[in-house]
């Protein structure tokens, strides 16, 4: 039995891959020095997969990611130097990010508005570059569809000429090698039927260009399997982990006996062993339809960490994980398992943490627990006159500037070089002058800072029983920006208060409103592993409790306006939208559990950015929230627009400064998207405010931006009558 493995972390065990290129960035590396780097760093990957795999691909390195690279391979973009490809990345000429599928990577979003196809060629030969390693390893390219889909500019009237453009980019590209590894996540979505046709006659072309194509995949299930079947390809790579429709198909279709199958059956995406027995039964099942398969990873590895060697973890939470390199082994040990028709012993897993408690509090959940006592109409009179707030509210979305200094401090807490009582006075310094600077400033609805958060999910992870935190867990979030997904792996239960002392200690500084700000149960589960021994809706509500407990807490100690920030809410769903309706009922639910119990008086706000709203704007309207903020400033148009369709009935703060920018939002930007919006929405319910946290942004620009906003802010009040 054949093995094949794929999407290996690039980021290296040690962070190598961020080191290096933030040292180019910062003028530490020349270019050269930085090429070494990444070629060592790929050479690693060569020997990993090497140890454990018959295939793989070569060329995964990039010097930032695959679809910017993919969009300079057939010419959309052609920066000529290193610099120039990173302002692609980087700074005032970056392209627009979002979320990669339901991951949590986001890509460069290529935008193809103003080229044509007949402006494409193949600009830089990826497979030329990447065929030189070995025997075993195909070159890599992210494939024609899944480019053209995930791109701006394309839609439904021009992919014909597109997809045509680039079957013939792509037949001279893979020319230059004798297999080529093709990716096609896109193929996992929704794709119709004129696609379908597009997709067929495209690798028809690629594919006679000589090169056996092995194409992949993954994260979902594939429609159209009986059209790949009819196509030129050596290999197809399914996912076989979350793609019950895949498994489904091959027991009714015949596999093509001249291609390979690479059955998926590590999973990529969560970190829990794989059941070997199980596995290599699954196996068993395959081989009755496809003569030769390769067993491999469902889905690319760097949605998991490297290795799970040297984390400090409880040893029985240890012996239920693995990482991409243990998954590396697992699949080595599925295929001789396989092959030697012997099925390893495995140590019995541990059991799962398990609290009476909370099992009872779930089971005794009533409709009522997921609904506010009265509607928004009744519920907003009361704050109206319980806040106080002026017409055009100005707020922040929770993080001010997370300096050297507070990170420092935080470590130093960490390796017990400072005391918690020292730790806690400086947050609390830093609370004082925030909140000082927000009263000269004259921000209406106060924050904390949000300073002692090192990120808004895996902070929630360390005070919940049941999420454990790793230490060396990192996972590429875009670029070179890394984070330590949690780990929910029992049930989980809020020991004490995870946000009070510092929100309370703001309030008790000022008589102005303080929002007390929380992390949604969504985007916890979206952003972290999560057990699978129940039900994903049993963790959501469980945790939906914890932030119950907390708003709890804030009423009692007189803060009225909490903040659930949902921003991973849209990409969390999956990826047909027949999917949808199941996804959406547990996320909404879990909202709602969570804000459900909050006074009439409480203001509710909730929090998203960064995702295509529009289509779900109704799913939005369920939460049933007081205020949304919502990042606005690069797709404004759109999402007015959805606004509008949905009869929106709440207030909302339409982020007018674009917090990725480093410059200060000008009036005429802020007006535009001021202007904008209150065509459809009541100037009553408009709310001022940036479009996102500023913990990635410096003191220096945010301090005027904030005063140019509060200014705005006045402009509009003396000009408009609500
Ligand atoms: N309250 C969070 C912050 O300000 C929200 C972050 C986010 O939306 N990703 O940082
Ligand atoms: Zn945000």
């Amino acid at each position: 039995m054949k093995s094949y493995a794929y999407g290996f972390p690039r980021l290296g065990k040690g962070r190598e891959y961020k080191n290096s290129i933030e040292g180019f960035w910062n003028g530490s590396l020349s270019e050269q020095d930085l090429n070494a780097r990444l070629s060592e760093n790929q050479n690693t990957l060569y020997s990993t997969y090497s140890q454990y795999v018959d295939a793989f691909p070569s060329g995964e390195m990039t010097r930032y990611d695959h679809m910017l690279d993919t969009a300079v391979m057939v010419g959309a973009y052609r920066p000529v130097t290193l610099e120039e490809y990173y302002n692609y990345c980087r700074g005032s000429g970056a392209l627009e990010m979002t979320k990669w599928f339901n991951t949590n990577y986001h890509y460069l979003i290529p935008d193809l508005t103003g080229i044509s196809p007949g402006d494409l060629s193949l600009h830089w030969n990826r497979t030329l570059e990447a065929s030189a390693v070995s025997g075993k390893s195909f070159p890599y390219l992210l494939g024609p569809y899944t480019f053209l889909k995930l791109s701006r500019g394309v839609g439904r009237a021009r992919m014909p000429e597109f997809m045509e453009a680039l079957g013939a980019i792509y037949a001279e590209a893979v020319s230059a090698a004798p297999d080529v590894h093709i990716d096609e996540p896109a193929f996992a979505m929704d794709v119709n039927s004129d696609e379908i046709a597009l997709i067929r006659k495209t690798y028809e072309v690629i594919g006679s260009a000589g090169a056996r194509i092995h194409l992949f995949t993954y994260y979902e299930s594939v429609d159209f399997l009986k059209v790949l079947f009819d196509l030129p390809l050596a290999s197809l790579g399914l996912d076989f982990v979350h793609g019950e429709g895949n498994i489904n198909a091959l027991s009714e279709l015949s596999f093509p006996g001249d291609m390979r199958l690479i059955a998926g059956l590590v999973d990529g995406r969560n970190v829990w062993k794989n059941d070997i027995a199980r596995s290599i039964e699954m196996l068993r099942r395959l081989s009755r339809s496809a003569g030769s398969i390769s067993v491999s990873n469902a889905a690319p590895l760097y949605h998991v960490p490297v290795t799970i060697e040297g984390e400090p973890l409880e040893p029985g939470l240890l012996s239920r994980l693995s990482f991409a390199l243990e998954k590396l082994q697992e699949i080595k040990l599925i295929a001789e398992g396989h092959e030697k028709g012997i099925v390893p012993t495995m140590a019995p897993s541990a059991p799962v943490l398990s609290d009476q408690k909370v099992a009872a509090r779930i089971a005794g959940l009533g409709e009522q627990d997921f609904t506010r006592s009265s509607p928004y109409e009744k519920r907003t009179e009361l704050q109206r006159s319980a806040l106080n707030l002026p017409p055009f509210p100005t707020t922040t979305i929770g993080s001010f500037p997370q300096t050297a200094e507070v990170r420092k401090k935080r470590l130093d807490m960490k390796k017990g070089r400072i005391s918690s009582e020292e730790y806690n006075a400086f947050i609390d310094e830093k609370i004082a002058d925030l909140v000082s600077l927000q009263e000269e400033l004259d921000i209406d609805v106060l924050v904390h800072g949000e300073f002692e958060r090192s990120d808004m999910v895996e902070f929630f992870a360390e005070k919940l029983e049941g999420i454990a935190t790793t230490d060396h867990g990192w996972v590429l979030s875009y670029g070179t920006r890394v984070y330590r997904p949690p780990i929910v792996h029992g049930d989980v239960s809020r020991p004490s208060p995870m946000t009070l002392r510092e929100i309370a200690k703001a309030k008790s500084l000022t008589k102005k409103p303080v929002k007390g700000m929380l992390t949604g149960p969504v985007t916890i589960l979206a952003w972290s592993y999560v057990r699978e021994d129940v039900p994903v809706e049993v963790a959501a509500n469980q945790i939906a409790l914890c932030l119950r407990d907390e708003i709890a807490d804030y009423e009692k100690n007189g803060i009225g306006i909490v903040q659930v920030d949902e921003p991973a809410f849209r990409e969390k769903a999956p990826l047909k939208k027949r999917d949808w309706d199941a996804y959406f009922k547990w996320a909404v639910r879990a909202f709602r559990l969570a804000t459900g119990s909050a006074a009439d008086r409480t203001q509710v706000h909730t929090h998203m950015c960064y995702s295509r709203f529009g289509e779900i704007m109704d799913r939005i309207m369920e939460l049933d929230f007081d205020v949304i903020s919502i990042e606005a400033s690069r797709s404004r148009g759109d999402i007015v627009e959805s606004f509008e369709e949905a009869g929106f009935d709440r207030q909302i703060g339409l982020g007018c400064w674009d917090v990725h920018s480093p410059e200060v939002p000008t009036r005429e930007g802020m007006r535009e998207v001021a202007e904008r919006a209150l065509r459809v929405i009541p100037g009553k319910n408009f709310w001022i405010n940036p479009d996102c946290g500023l913990k990635t942004r410096g003191w220096k620009e945010s301090v005027p931006s904030l005063r140019a906003m509060v200014e705005f802010a006045r402009e509009l009040r003396k000009e408009k009558t609500i």
